[in-house]
């Protein structure tokens, strides 16, 4: 049984290339998902999948937030808080400050606490939309804060 998976893409614009290039190597296995993606990012993907699928049958399944620096990541982030994204490719460029840096990181840290596969780079994004989980049941384990949220705070 195919699994489909809420997958997010996100590329900063000197990556978008790169990105643009790996979606249309993985067009079928992408169309088999629903996509979230950042603003223009996502009209690079939409145009992408567009050209493969081809315009009679353009069917495909994705969700444009806002541009990145324009609250699109935080969006992002607060969509993996509430858990609902299962995947998260981001391809961010390690060669040119952003200016939404902070949103970057904190969209990076919360993937990390919730235990979201991510993919930084073509390489790792290749291993993880191959990998047999990818298409499969698979619920990231996350860790138990239940004694941080309820913690005793001193001034209480
Ligand atoms: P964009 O945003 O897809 O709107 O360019 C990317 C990002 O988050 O930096």
């Amino acid at each position: 049984m195919e699994y489909k998976k809420r997958v997010a893409l996100v590329a900063h614009d000197n990556m978008k290339r790169d990105l643009a290039e790996w979606v249309d190597w993985n067009w079928e296995i992408l169309l088999k998902h629903h996509l979230v993606c950042t603003g223009t990012t996502g009209k690079m993907v939409a145009n992408t999948l567009m050209d493969r699928r081809g315009n009679a049958h353009g069917r495909f399944d994705v969700t444009l937030l806002k541009s990145g620096p324009l609250g699109g990541d935080q969006q992002l982030g607060a969509m993996i808080a509430e858990g609902e994204v299962d995947a998260l490719i981001f391809f961010w460029d390690p060669m040119q400050a952003q200016p939404h840096d902070v949103d970057v990181k904190a969209l990076l840290r919360v993937a990390t606490l919730y235990n979201v596969p991510t993919a930084i780079n073509r390489s790792s994004a290749d291993f993880l939309i191959s990998s047999p989980l990818f298409g499969g049941d698979y619920t990231p384990v996350v860790k138990d804060y239940k004694s941080y949220i309820e913690r005793t705070l001193s001034n209480q």
